[in-house]
């Protein structure tokens, strides 16, 4: 077999090694992350409690001050009852204090509820700090973890990459960039076998003629439809 040849071959297989560590690595980062998702998860959450616990308690703040506004009212009131000359006069004040005292009782339901409210949410929130403080606990030794498997994979990643180093230094420059050319588009398929007269990039059928210069390998041969560098494997001659 043409020695060039041989080589992209080999070049092939030593850059499938390679792109195969990527999933790994994703994996690997992949418990980090969704913890660290989780993180920001909760912590928005509590972000958004706080907001509702703050408007809520302006609600309160604002019934508060009608409650406030109510009593002085009703106090006045009673004043103004010990100065009432007419009937007429003494209805109107007393249909007033009705409203009043059922503005009142209304305004301290409100209160209550809004208090409900808030201390729903306060507990929410409490919980979502203890939560927190779990992941963040946890955090730290899933990050030493993904760092052991990362250090792993890229261990065997290097010696990979010295293997593909060493194999392109007794690579002639205008092959491997022929290679290269190919490769930035058919990715890990940039050299595939030829079984049974087709291309194993494309799947077309291989012409007669270039069939024949596929098992002779005496030089780089290309499929005529895709352009992918075509060899046959040795046991399928
Ligand atoms: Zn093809």
């Amino acid at each position: 077999m043409n020695q060039h040849l041989k080589q992209l071959i080999d070049l092939s297989f030593v850059d499938k090694e390679i792109d195969a560590f990527e999933p790994q690595i994703e994996e690997a980062n992949y418990k980090y992350e969704a913890a660290l998702a989780k993180k920001q998860s909760i912590d928005s959450d509590i972000e958004n409690l706080s907001k509702e616990i703050r408007d809520e308690e302006i609600k309160k703040n604002k019934n508060e001050l009608h409650l406030a506004e109510l009593s002085q009212k009703l106090s006045e009131n009673a004043k103004k009852s010990s100065e009432i000359k007419t009937e007429r006069e003494m209805k109107s004040l007393q249909l007033e204090e009705e409203i009043a005292k059922e503005q009142v009782a209304f305004a301290n339901e409100e209160i209550e509820r809004l208090e409900r409210i808030i201390d729903a949410k306060k507990e929410q929130v409490e919980a979502a700090k203890t939560a927190l403080a779990e992941l963040d606990a946890n955090l730290e030794s899933v990050r030493a973890d993904v760092e052991k498997k990362l250090e792993v994979i890229n261990q065997a990643r290097q010696e990979v990459f010295q293997k593909k180093e060493k194999l392109i230094s007794t690579m002639n420059q205008k092959g491997l960039t022929f290679y290269q050319k190919i490769r930035r588009w058919a990715k890990n398929t940039t050299v595939v076998p030829v079984e049974e007269q087709a291309c194993m990039g494309c799947h077309m059928l291989l012409n007669d003629k270039t069939y024949a210069d596929v098992i002779k390998a005496e030089e780089i041969t290309t499929c005529p439809h895709c352009g992918r560098i075509l060899y046959m494997e040795p046991n399928k001659e």
